[in-house]
């Protein structure tokens, strides 16, 4: 079958392509979340073409764009989409991706359309960034910019993924259906999915398998962690009209038929992610009278030893896969804050936490740690959490002994050393990993030991920042020059935060000191910042918006504020446009623009403290918020621009008409 160009040309004149919708299955929870677009061409003379043999033709003769524009143009204006929140992810050719104006062109179908481009993921091979790395990079950059969704498709099938995971901001990878049709035979197939999906957790990239036809490979797929299911099991392609059934379906894995010996279902899942250090985990799981648990960037529980299912109460399998809230909800909205901060880098040691036993409703004592698990390169993998049930003094030698052997080893994984200073400003702990940088071992530089290793004109300062950090509560920045081995002076920069007893004393400073890379150029140390302040920003669970005061348009938002304002809030608005948004204050009047929280900071330099509002957004969803807002001063005291924080106030999605009972404070 050869299609020349007319006839090609032809078939869309006569409207011969269209596009057919196949559900992507979260497997956690069995719903339907999203759709894949298709195209699909029936043709009067040839009957149906498969898009394997009539992409590539298009492809030749450049008119794959114009396919794209007509799947979009239809899948957009259909009220069965338009009306949803889904995803919808539509596959783009190599050369499309690298041609000039792409984003553009994006922007502009979803302008026509109305179309809220964070509902969109775009499919991309392997193969269309191979041929220009930096032109793939600027375009990604540019679409992220439009908040498109990016996945890399058909993964493990091309020879460089790392590498494009690495350099591309990729928010999902679909695993290729050819490892899937093999899981349950091969072994190896196995292997490599579990490895596929632990490398993509480990980056924080969503994962899907694609090819799913069986319920035995979804089980399968679900234990080995993988978020999301796509195939003929959960439904083949439909077309349009069919999509609100699809939204109906939903999928019931089978509940594990794994054998159950004591940690076999956790070792089954350790197996999964090789990323997390098995060995470790393996030999301090076993026997000890400590509830530890490693949980994901996503809260998820990925493995978790006897102990912790009998502090919860819930067995080993009722966790594995499920968040923290699922397991726990009664206990999460007292630990959520510290499983953030860990997630966010901060090692926390010795929260007590009191709840009602869950068997015999009696009081219990937990006291628990979190502590940041990172890679070799230093990302964060997840959360190590170790607990302690003090509640009828069995509080044994032996458990202190076990969970400090595995900070200290958690600890000497770190790049950073980190530190901790007693209520003296002593150092009470810190890496051996100080021992490299100085050549001093580590028992010399507990206590005052380590102020040896400083050069003598840094002392006062680092001191004084101490004793400040230790009487005022402030954190602690600062630089100071070690001695090396090798007689030179390297700069150093530390950085730490005081821990408050229930008190509100200070119990200790917890801390990190990395090295200062004077190598690294201006601009590069500026991007990495940034880059480094946008993600702990995004991992924040405030909404965040900064105000440009110049130009007064949106510098920008963390994805906490894109979540609570959806489409009504872009970078790059003006402030009379984001003010214009629908909010009411608690006795139902419209907010004007003037008295908004960040106009009042930006015009008037006033700090906002806590307002209390309704947000009414155009999708119908109503938030109680409690938005905070300050001016930003450059150093010459200039005003620059305003801060806003955003609090959402409903836990959960919003549907409530009052305020919650007691609002928390909202951050200053
Ligand atoms: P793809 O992106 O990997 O799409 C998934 C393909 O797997 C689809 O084939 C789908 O029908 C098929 N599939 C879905 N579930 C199962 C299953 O459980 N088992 C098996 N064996 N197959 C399953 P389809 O529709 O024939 O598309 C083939 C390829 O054509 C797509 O592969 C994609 O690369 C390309 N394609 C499709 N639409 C477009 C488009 O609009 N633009 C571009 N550039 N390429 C497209
Ligand atoms: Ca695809
Ligand atoms: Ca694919």
């Amino acid at each position: 079958m050869v299609f020349d160009q007319t006839e090609i040309l032809q078939a869309f004149a006569e409207d011969e392509f269209f596009p057919v919708f196949q559900p992507l299955v979260e497997l956690r929870t069995g719903q339907v979340t999203g759709f894949e677009i298709l195209a699909r061409w029936n043709s009067p003379r040839h009957g149906a073409i498969p898009p394997d043999r009539f992409v590539p033709v298009l492809e030749r003769d450049g008119l794959i764009d114009q396919l794209s524009h007509t799947l979009m143009q239809k899948a957009f204006t259909h009220p069965a989409i338009s009306k949803g929140s889904f995803q919808l992810a539509i596959n783009i050719s190599p050369q499309q991706m690298l041609r000039d104006a792409f984003p553009q062109r994006i922007a502009a179908i979803a302008e026509q359309t109305c179309f809220p481009l964070h509902r969109l993921t775009i499919e991309i091979t392997e193969s269309a960034l191979l041929d220009d790395l930096d032109r793939a990079r600027t375009v990604a950059r540019e679409l992220k910019a439009l908040r498109c969704k990016l996945a890399l498709d058909d993964f493990g099938t091309g020879y460089s993924s790392l590498k494009h995971l690495h350099t591309l901001p990729f928010d999902e990878i679909k695993v290729d259906r050819s490892f899937v049709s093999s899981l349950l035979e091969k072994r190896e197939s196995r292997k490599i999915i579990a490895a596929m999906l632990g490398l993509g957790q480990s980056l924080g990239l969503s994962t899907v398998a694609e090819g799913v036809e069986t319920q035995e490979q979804a089980n399968m797929l679900l234990r080995l962690g993988c978020d999301h299911g796509q195939g003929w099991l959960f439904g083949s392609p439909a077309p349009i009209t069919e999509i609100d059934n699809c939204l109906k379906i939903v999928w019931h894995a089978d509940s594990p038929t794994l054998p159950v010996g004591p940690t076999a279902a956790s070792l089954m899942n350790l197996d999964a992610l090789p990323a997390e250090r098995l060995a470790l985990l393996q030999a301090i799981y076993d026997g000890a009278p400590v509830g530890l648990c490693f949980l994901d960037r996503k809260m998820r529980y990925v493995s978790l030893n006897r102990r912790l299912a009998e502090i919860n109460g819930v067995s080993i399998e009722g966790h594995l896969g499920k968040t923290v809230p699922e397991v726990i909800p009664q206990v999460f909205p007292s630990v959520e804050n510290y499983i953030r901060r860990a997630l966010q880098g901060e090692a926390i040691n010795g929260v007590e936490v009191e709840r009602m036993r869950y068997d015999t409703g009696a009081p219990q004592s937990l006291v628990l740690s979190y502590h940041p698990a990172r890679d070799e390169a230093g990302e964060i993998l997840g959360v190590s959490v170790a607990i302690m049930d003090i509640s009828d003094g069995k509080r044994t030698e032996a458990a202190l002994r076990e969970s400090e052997a595995r900070y200290r080893h958690m600890m000497q994984l770190s790049p950073h050393v980190p530190w901790v200073l007693d209520a003296k400003g002593e150092v009470a702990e810190a890496s051996a990993r100080w021992e490299q940088y100085t050549g001093q071992p580590l028992e010399e530089a507990l206590g005052t030991g380590w102020l040896k290793m400083l050069h003598p004109e840094d002392i006062a300062h680092t001191l004084e920042a101490i004793q400040t950090s230790l009487a005022t509560g402030q954190s602690i920045d600062i630089e100071y020059r070690v001695h090396t081995p090798r007689g030179q002076w390297l700069w150093m920069r530390s950085r730490g935060a005081p821990r408050f007893g229930p008190s509100g004393k200070i119990m200790c400073i917890y801390g990190v000191v990395e090295e200062v890379h004077g190598h690294k150029n201006a601009t590069e140390e500026l991007e990495s910042v940034q880059a480094a302040l946008r993600t702990a920003l995004d991992s924040a669970p405030l909404g965040m918006v900064i105000v440009d005061g110049q130009d007064c348009t949106v510098r920008m938002m963390n994805q906490a504020a894109r979540t609570i304002f959806g489409a009504a809030v872009n970078p790059g608005m003006t402030l009379a446009e984001y003010t214009r948004m629908a909010v009411t204050s608690l006795d139902g009047r419209r907010i004007r623009p003037e008295d908004f929280p960040i106009t009042r900071s930006i015009l008037r330099g006033e700090v906002v403290n806590a307002m209390q509002v309704l947000l009414h957004r155009a999708d119908g969803v109503q938030l109680w918020l409690s938005i905070s807002s300050k001016p930003i001063y450059a150093e010459d005291g200039e005003l620059i621009g305003g801060l806003s924080v955003i609090r959402n106030l409903e836990s959960d999605r919003a549907r409530c008409h009052h305020p919650p009972d007691s609002p928390a404070s909202t951050l200053q």
